[in-house]
């Protein structure tokens, strides 16, 4: 049923066929004119496969999907792109995603010269969905064809729930491809729309490996969808997305052993986040901090405290642009030493030990 949603232009088009994509047998590759001698002893001579297998394995088995439901993706950045250029045509499509939410949907509609339509969250509300009422707004325009939906969100840290995303699989069924971008789903215990793939065909579910799995250098991210639409994004995909060391690095880290300190690790940061949650609320620098199940928190300052904390080494992001106002920053979660640090220079800015020009401290 999704089918009808992809570019018409590109429905009878044929991805590039690379040597690789023939999976022909043998043992004298004189096909894809590379240099005949291994000089690295890492089989670095030879193009690698267009998607890994043995990381598209270790990832289904990861992410609790078949293997033909996955495709592995230069981060997810390169996913979301992806899905603009199958599904948007230039000039005539169009996009939804939330106000405020992660900048890279805008991006890829503006390099696709498609719409842009922001649904904005109510900041009032810490920034809770209403389903019915996003419903009606994409229903207001006639192409939209994907909705993004950042859940946690960046930058407010809230979840939509399953049950938010199902009514939204289900009304616009013939209308949209909803795109659920899990990045920071492993800090909310919260279970992944994966499992709902096989009941909704224009559901997307995007996984990165960026940011609990702490891979963010190597670039690898997942699209998670039923295995006729994985087919079709094959038609825009680059010949050779992954390099061969990229998917040997990927493939070690997802190693029992490594996954076992990946969840002490995000288990610290859920804890960290809870204590530094309860700092700023009592903080009387603070205006207002948001519930995140992310691993960062979007705090509200009573003053723009950016310049200080930069100047004493901790960087963190401005969100003024965002939500037109200075005193908005989203803050990772660090290790405990760095939230320990951190603390510690909200103290001093709060007694004016730090920041010269301190007048509206
Ligand atoms: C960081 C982030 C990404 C980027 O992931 P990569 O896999 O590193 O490209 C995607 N979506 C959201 C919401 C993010 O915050």
């Amino acid at each position: 049923m999704f089918e009808k949603l992809i570019r018409q232009d590109l429905a009878e088009f044929n991805a590039y066929s690379s040597a690789r994509s023939l999976n022909l047998k043998g043992n004298i590759w004189l096909n894809a004119n590379e240099l005949a001698y291994d000089l690295s002893n890492e089989g670095f001579n030879r193009y690698p496969e267009p998607q890994p297998q043995e990381l598209v394995h270790a990832l289904a088995t990861l992410y609790q999907v078949s293997q033909d439901e996955i495709l592995v993706t230069r981060g997810s950045d390169e996913g979301i792109d992806l899905l603009v250029r199958l599904f948007c045509t230039y000039q005539q499509d169009a996009i939804m995603a939330f106000k405020p939410t992660f900048g890279m949907y805008q991006v890829s509609a503006r390099l696709q010269g498609v719409e842009y339509f922001e649904y904005a969250l109510d900041l009032t509300n810490e920034f809770t969905l209403d389903i019915d009422d996003l419903l009606k707004e994409i229903n207001k325009k006639p192409n939209i064809k994907l909705v993004f939906i950042c859940s946690p969100n960046n930058p407010t840290g809230n979840l939509i729930s399953l049950e938010g995303i199902e009514r939204l699989c289900l009304t616009l069924a013939d209308k949209s491809m909803i795109v659920v971008d899990e990045a920071y789903i492993e800090f909310s215990g919260e279970q992944s729309a994966a499992s709902l793939i096989k009941q909704y065909d224009n559901l997307v579910v995007l996984r990165t490996l960026s940011k609990a799995y702490g891979l963010a250098a190597e670039r690898v991210g997942s699209v998670i969808t039923n295995a006729r639409l994985v087919s079709l994004i094959k038609k825009v995909i680059a010949p050779y997305p992954i390099a061969l060391s990229v998917a040997q690095n990927a493939v070690a880290a997802l190693q029992t052993a490594r996954l076992a300190l990946v969840k002490s690790k995000m288990f610290e940061a859920v804890r960290e986040r809870t204590r530094l949650f309860q700092y700023l609320q009592a903080s009387s620098l603070v205006n207002k901090v948001y519930p995140s199940q992310a691993n960062f928190l979007l705090v509200q300052f009573k003053v723009d405290i950016f310049n200080q904390l930069c100047q004493s080494g901790i960087i963190v992001r401005s969100m003024a642009k965002v939500f037109n106002d200075e005193t908005m920053l989203r803050i990772s979660i660090g290790t405990v030493e760095e939230v320990n640090k951190l603390i510690k220079v909200l103290e001093n800015i709060n007694t004016g030990t730090i920041g010269a020009n301190n007048e509206t401290a």
